[in-house]
């Protein structure tokens, strides 16, 4: 077993985590959300203190890297004048949530719910999900969706996740975030059934079917609004599947994973609301856009941003941005994009907040796949961000080799890394030609694994000396089967088929 580096380290902008390449500062966006501005500011903070490199991470954070002791104190105002200051001094989440265009002002509610509760574990993420955007694959404690008749909660569970209705946002949220901060465990999925029923109650939530979601976006032009009907169709302006992967085998696969993980948990008992949380049928009936409105409005003096008594455990930086987003037109079309290896630089952020001023709404929305989603005001918007993004290296295409390889920093980036991660991820891709996404192959610098926590088809991990260790279907963190140069891995990729790597990779040399 290969011992694996100490775990649960999170730097901030305030605190910085020394790497190989100097000290990297994390950024977390609320909600994943950037505007324009604020992705010149992080541009030019890494241009300024950093080596000009940026990571997009799994979890939708920025990191810049590079930075020194003196270039930090530089850091710290322009950031945190641009709202990405870290939020919080408790070690709980910096960033609570996780949502997309439609949602905007539904995460600035739910992060200042959150702000206002003491004592959250560090991971704590609530993901809001719309009908033009999902994030099946992400594991998040509490799940929401909006709908025509009120807005439900999706409660984490050991089995999969307990869907809940409730007439507004709150009390609801800050009596689920309050019950998890006080449960001592790290996750809602740790609760126990009791737990979770009682905090149920308390809460006035009523068991109850979600609306559907939207699809995790796999790249590509999406119509907004439109992800679920155009399910399985070529997209409604024309193109064909490979130009515009509305629906490719990996959207499929992960509707299947969705309804695999995600029923309604059958022993979760039903409690009625309490009669003054009684859903009223006429209460909440307007779009989603309104509907965010009146959850925002629901919120509590006391958990909203309003709360002039500022808990000592948070900062009093603004939320989010004061650069209201223009209304959504009818022809909005999503471009979904990701970052080859999560890497990203100041030029291509401040390209990214070109692009949206010029086709889009001045915002970009990171997402858990280490990728981007821009809104293009209407088709002929969206054909030039596609064009523009695909020619700045962006990957655009489902059936792009790069999204089946998974790779983080590795040397000489990260003073952990042995091998160079990110340069034999780029060929390992070329030799996968052919290999659909998502993530096949992961490349490791160290037994960390902090680019993909799970298995994948074959993990290669840095070895001291620069070989790798070859795990056919698991993680980085399991003993290796093999101990290969990277010459002899690629080698054997090429010779074999994807099923027949597992065997082929266990055979003597
Ligand atoms: S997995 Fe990669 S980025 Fe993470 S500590 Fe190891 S070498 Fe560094």
């Amino acid at each position: 077993m290969i011992p694996a580096p100490r775990r649960g380290w999170c730097p901030g902008l305030a605190r910085p985590m020394p790497t190989g390449d100097g000290l990297l500062v994390r950024l977390h966006p609320p909600g994943g959300g950037l505007t324009a501005a604020q992705m010149r500011a992080v541009a030019t903070a890494a241009r300024a203190g950093g080596n000009g490199l940026v990571d997009v991470t799994a979890r939708a954070n920025l990191q810049i890297r590079g930075v020194t002791p003196e270039s930090h104190a530089g850091l710290l105002a322009p950031l945190m004048a641009a709202g990405l200051g870290d939020r919080r001094h408790d070690g709980g989440p910096q960033r609570l949530t996780l949502s997309g265009p439609a949602h905007a002002a539904l995460a600035d509610a739910v992060e200042a719910a959150g702000l206002a509760v003491p004592g959250l574990p560090a991971k704590t993420l609530v993901v809001i999900e719309g009908p033009d955007l999902g994030f099946p694959d992400t594991e998040a404690d509490l799940r929401l969706r909006v709908g025509p008749e009120g807005l439900w909660f999706g409660l984490a569970a050991a089995a999969g996740v307990a869907w809940h209705r409730a007439a507004a946002l709150e009390p609801a949220l800050t009596v689920l975030l309050r019950g998890l901060a006080a449960s001592g465990a790290r996750r809602m999925r740790g609760l126990e059934s009791g737990q979770r029923y009682a905090l149920v109650a308390a809460a006035g939530l009523m068991a109850s079917d979600p609306p559907a979601a939207g699809l995790g976006l796999v790249p590509g032009l999406h119509a907004a609004n439109r992800v679920q009907e155009t399910r399985g169709l070529s997209s409604p302006r024309g193109r064909g599947e490979g130009d515009a992967p509305l629906a490719g085998g990996g959207a499929s696969a992960i509707h299947q994973d969705r309804r695999e993980g995600e029923g309604v948990v059958p022993e979760e008992p039903h409690p009625a609301p309490p009669p003054h949380h009684r859903v009223d049928p006429s209460g909440i009936d307007a779009p989603p856009r309104s509907v965010d409105c009146k959850v925002a409005g629901a919120l509590s003096p006391q958990a909203g941003r309003g709360d002039a008594r500022s808990p000592s455990h948070r900062s009093t930086a603004p939320l989010g941005s004061s650069d209201p987003a223009p209304p959504r037109s009818p022809g909005t079309t999503l471009l979904a994009a990701e970052f080859p290896f999560g890497r990203c630089d100041a030029a291509l952020l401040d390209r990214l907040a070109g692009w949206s001023e010029r086709h889009g709404d001045r915002r970009a929305w990171l997402t858990p796949s280490r990728g981007v989603v821009l809104a293009a005001r209407d088709a002929d918007h969206a054909d030039r961000l596609l064009a523009e993004a695909g020619a700045a290296g962006l990957i655009v295409s489902g059936s792009d080799p790069r999204r089946a390889v998974a790779a983080c920093p590795g040397a000489p980036a990260c003073g952990s890394g042995s091998v160079p991660a990110q340069a034999d991820a780029h060929r390992l891709a070329a030799a996968l030609a052919g290999v659909i996404g998502p993530v096949r192959v992961h490349v490791s610098g160290c037994p960390k694994g902090c680019a993909h926590p799970g298995a994948a088809d074959l993990t290669l991990v840095g070895m001291p000396g620069g070989a790798y260790g070859v795990v056919p279907g698991g993680s980085a963190g399991d003993p290796p089967a093999r101990v290969l140069p990277f010459e002899d891995v690629l080698e054997r990729l090429h010779s074999a088929e994807p099923d027949e790597w597992s065997g082929r990779f266990r055979e003597p040399a």
